[in-house]
């Protein structure tokens, strides 16, 4: 079954916050999101753990 819940996030460049769709089917997944204020590419590391909650961690991708 196909699950997408809304997140926040926050840039790590600007630090405005980001709304996404995360989807629940995988456990652990990485993306890259450009962020809609300054456009920068932000590398998004998606985990759900097991009681299906959302952990984001958001980086440059220049780091
Ligand atoms: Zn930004």
């Amino acid at each position: 079954m196909l699950r997408e819940t809304e997140e926040r996030l926050r840039c790590p460049y600007c630090g405005e916050p980001i709304s996404m769709l995360v989807d629940h089917s995988l456990d652990w997944q990485t993306y890259i999101e450009d962020c809609e204020v300054c456009c920068r590419p932000i590398n998004v590391t998606v985990r759900i753990d097991a009681d299906d909650r959302v952990r984001l961690d958001a980086r440059r991708g220049d780091d």
